[in-house]
C-alpha cells in the first residue's frame, strides 16, 4: 500500500487542472491539482458539483484525466444511505480515462487510456492466490480519504474511486490499460455494469446455451446481464421490472420476453418454462423482496445469482422446508467472479472489433455539471446508464 492521503509539507496551494490539456503534462511535477467533482456533502444532502483538490500521485500511483463516467445504483445507494458512507464523498466508480501523471515507481506512461477498477487486487491475500481477486481482503483503500474539498475538509472517494471529476488521483493497479479509439461512454460502461453482468453470467452462474434465465431490475447492470445471456446462448431470456417503460430497452438487449413484476408473474415464468421454472434467475435489485421473487422463479435445482448490493438490515426469509425440497442453490456474484486485469481487456478488445455493443445501455451523455439531474433520472428509474462525459 502506497499512502495516499496529503503530505503534511505538501504545498496547500494546488494548480488548476486545465480542461484544455488532454493527457494532463502541462502542470509541474509532484504538485496537487484541483479539479472539479460531484460531492455529497451528507447523506441525502443535495449533490454539488465542487471544487477538490488531489495530491499528487505518490509512489505507485498515477492520475488519470477522466473521460466518461457512469451513475451507477450504487452511488445512489451511498447518497441515500442504503450503503454506508463517509461525507464528504466523491461520488463515482464506473470511468475511463487517461494516465496524466505519474507517481515515482509506476510502470504507465502518460498518455495510456485507462478503466478504472474498483477492486484491485493485492495479489498477496489468501482469496487472490486462490484465484478469487474479487473477493481480495484489501480492502483499506476505499476507507482511507484522499484529497480535500476546496475548504480543506479531507475527500472519501466512492469505492476508492471518486471518478465524477475532472481527475482522480488512484493507485495504479486500480487502472487497467485499454485500446484507444473506444467510445468512452461505452468504455467507462467495463468498469462496474458490463463486467459485473458479464461476469455474473459467465464466471458465476456459467449459463450454458438452450438454458432459461429470468433477470429481475432492468438498470445498467440488469441490461448487461440480459445481453451477456444472449451472447452466452441462453434461448428463454426474460426480463421482469416494475417499469413498463423498461420493456423496449429489455429487448433491444437481448431479452426474449418482457414481464411485469406484479401478481402474475410466477405464472407467467412457468408458462414459458414448461412450468418448472427458470435455470437461473439474477437479481439485479439488492433487495430482499427482489431476491425472495428470483428464488420463486428458479426450478427445482436451479440457481439465483444476486447481483444487487442492498442494505445490511434488509432480511430475507426462505423457509427451511423450501430450501431443501427446491434444492436451489442461492449466491451472490461479486464484481462478476472476475478478474478484472484478466477480464476488462478482454471486453474492450471485443467492443473495439464490435464483437460487443454497448449503445443499448447508454442512455444519454451529459456534462458533469448536469449530474445531479441524471442522479435524479436514476432514482425515477429512467432509461439505462446515464453517462456523464468529460472533455
Ligand atoms: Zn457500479
Ligand atoms: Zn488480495
Amino acid at each position: 500500500m502506497t499512502d495516499p492521503e496529503l503530505s503534511p509539507t505538501a504545498p496547500t496551494g494546488g494548480t488548476e487542472l486545465s480542461p484544455a490539456a488532454p493527457g494532463g503534462g502541462t502542470e509541474p511535477a509532484s504538485a496537487p491539482v484541483i479539479v472539479r467533482a460531484l460531492v455529497a456533502r451528507g447523506s441525502g444532502a443535495e449533490l454539488r458539483v465542487e471544487r477538490v483538490r488531489l495530491p499528487a500521485p505518490g509512489p505507485g500511483e498515477v492520475r488519470v484525466t477522466i473521460r466518461a463516467a457512469g451513475v451507477c445504483h450504487s452511488d445512489l445507494s451511498m447518497v441515500n444511505g442504503t450503503l454506508a458512507a463517509r461525507f464528504p464523498l466523491v461520488l463515482g466508480h464506473e470511468a475511463t480515462g487517461v494516465v496524466a501523471e505519474v507517481g515515482p515507481g509506476s510502470q504507465l506512461t502518460v498518455g495510456t487510456p485507462v478503466v478504472l477498477n474498483w477492486a484491485p487486487a493485492c495479489r498477496a491475500c489468501w482469496w487472490c492466490r486462490r484465484g478469487e481477486p474479487w473477493l481480495c481482503a484489501d480492502t483499506t483503500a476505499p476507507t482511507v480519504p484522499r484529497g480535500e474539498t476546496d475548504d480543506g475538509v479531507p475527500l472519501h472517494l466512492t469505492l476508492g474511486l471518486g471518478a465524477l471529476a475532472e481527475a482522480v488521483v488512484v493507485p495504479e493497479r486500480a487502472v487497467i490499460p485499454i485500446p484507444a479509439g473506444l467510445p468512452p461512454e461505452q468504455a467507462a460502461l467495463l468498469g462496474c455494469a458490463v463486467l459485473t453482468g458479464v461476469g455474473a453470467v459467465r464466471n458465476t452462474a456459467r449459463v450454458a446455451p438452450g438454458e432459461s434465465v429470468a433477470v429481475v431490475g432492468l438498470g445498467g447492470v440488469g441490461l448487461a446481464v440480459l445481453s451477456a445471456a444472449r451472447r452466452a446462448g441462453a434461448t428463454t431470456i426474460l426480463a421482469i421490472d416494475v417499469a413498463e417503460a423498461k420493456r423496449d430497452l429489455a429487448l433491444a438487449a437481448g431479452a426474449t420476453d418482457f414481464l411485469l413484476s406484479d401478481d402474475r408473474l410466477s405464472k407467467e415464468v412457468r408458462a414459458r418454462t414448461e412450468s418448472r421454472g427458470v435455470d437461473h434467475a439474477f437479481e439485479c435489485v439488492g433487495r430482499a423482496t427482489t431476491i425472495r421473487a428470483a428464488w420463486r422463479l428458479t426450478r427445482r435445482g436451479g440457481a439465483v445469482t444476486v447481483v444487487g448490493m442492498g442494505a445490511k438490515d434488509d432480511m430475507v426469509s426462505l423457509g427451511a422446508l423450501d430450501i431443501f425440497h427446491s434444492a436451489r442453490t442461492l449466491r451472490s456474484s461479486v464484481y462478476g467472479s472476475s478478474d478484472p486485469d484478466r477480464e476488462v481487456p478482454v471486453l474492450a478488445a471485443e467492443l473495439a472489433d464490435s464483437a460487443l455493443d454497448l449503445g443499448v445501455l447508454v442512455s444519454g451523455t451529459v456534462p458533469l455539471d448536469e449530474a445531479p439531474a441524471a442522479f435524479d433520472r436514476l432514482a425515477r428509474g429512467e432509461g439505462a446508464r446515464w453517462v456523464v462525459t468529460l472533455d
